[in-house]
């Protein structure tokens, strides 16, 4: 936990628009901006999922039940909820939701504003810049 990470991620937040206390960011594994959500929020939403699992797992031990059958039984709905909850945004697909994480990503890039993917990053996916971590020059 970097305090200068947190820093950064608030300062965008005010131009990226906010739905409730999480981010609309941008997820390179889902193409599309997103609320991303602080460690706070996350937290909720991985109790639930981890909930979800064993529920899930139970369910096939007892039933014998393959996992696509186990996860047409509406145990993800409980963490779903609660992400749109959170965030306002209806998110259908429950294993996305394990990476909408702020901390899980790096900081935004300096030339196109999205998250990089790491907080070591030395290029952007996104753009292609090279140099996408703000230096304490930049500031
Ligand atoms: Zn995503
Ligand atoms: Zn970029």
């Amino acid at each position: 936990m970097t305090a200068s990470l947190s820093e950064s991620v608030n300062s965008l937040s005010a131009s990226a628009g906010n739905v409730g206390m999480a981010e609309l960011q941008w997820c390179w594994r889902c193409r599309m901006m997103l609320p991303m959500l602080t460690d706070q929020e996350w937290e909720q939403i991985g109790a639930l999922l981890s909930e979800m699992t064993s529920h899930v797992q139970s369910y096939r031990e007892r039933t014998g039940a393959t996992l696509p059958e186990a996860l047409r039984r509406g145990f993800e709905e409980p963490a779903l909820a609660k992400y749109r909850e959170l965030t306002g945004f209806e998110e259908t697909n429950v294993n996305a939701l394990w990476h909408h994480r702020l901390s899980g990503h790096g900081p935004p890039c300096r030339h196109c504003g999205k998250l990089l993917r790491t907080a070591v990053a030395r290029r952007c996916y996104e753009c292609g810049s090279d140099s996408p971590l703000r230096s304490d020059k930049d500031e």
